[in-house]
């Protein structure tokens, strides 16, 4: 079940960054994925390794998503925490979420951010370089080279 027909204020966005992303319509690193679940690797690097894991099904917030993709988002975000301490032993991982554009989301399409802290603790939230797809594919491959093995989604080829 779903808890849709809310009042959120959800942004704009025609079409979808990230449906254009996952469908391949635009250039961007997709680290794994499933038939429910994918991640990516953001340019806007706001921690050290910052992924989005977000449904391959299009709609905006939480309250839109089903429970068994409730279950498989969550079971990719504790693995890409793994893979994440494994690649870059920070002493911290944040993860983040934003519903409605209030709650500063800003592409209509659920997703969570999750990313080890910065030297200086934290994540950044003021503006950052966006990075090419050929950095964040090096970002890729660094975590996938650490990742634990049988994760939740399979690498993108
Ligand atoms: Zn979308």
């Amino acid at each position: 079940m779903n808890y849709a027909d809310s009042s959120l204020d959800i942004p704009e966005q025609e079409p979808c960054a990230f449906c254009d992303y996952l469908s391949g319509a635009r250039p961007f690193t997709i680290l794994c994925r499933n038939d429910l679940v994918a991640v990516l690797v953001t340019r806007e690097q706001r921690g050290i390794g910052h992924l989005l894991i977000l449904p391959v099904r299009h709609y905006p917030t939480l309250l839109e998503s089903e429970s068994h993709e409730r279950h498989a988002m969550m079971d990719t975000l504790a693995w890409a925490a793994s893979a994440i301490d494994a690649a870059f032993e920070r002493p911290g991982i944040a993860v983040w979420q934003n519903n409605g554009t209030t709650a500063h989301q800003a592409i209509p399409h659920l997703h969570f951010h999750i990313a080890g802290t910065l030297p200086d603790g934290g994540t950044d939230f003021d503006d950052v370089p966006e990075l090419t797809v050929e950095q964040t594919g090096h970002i890729a491959e660094q975590i996938l080279a650490a990742a634990p093995p049988n994760g939740p989604c399979s690498p993108a080829s």
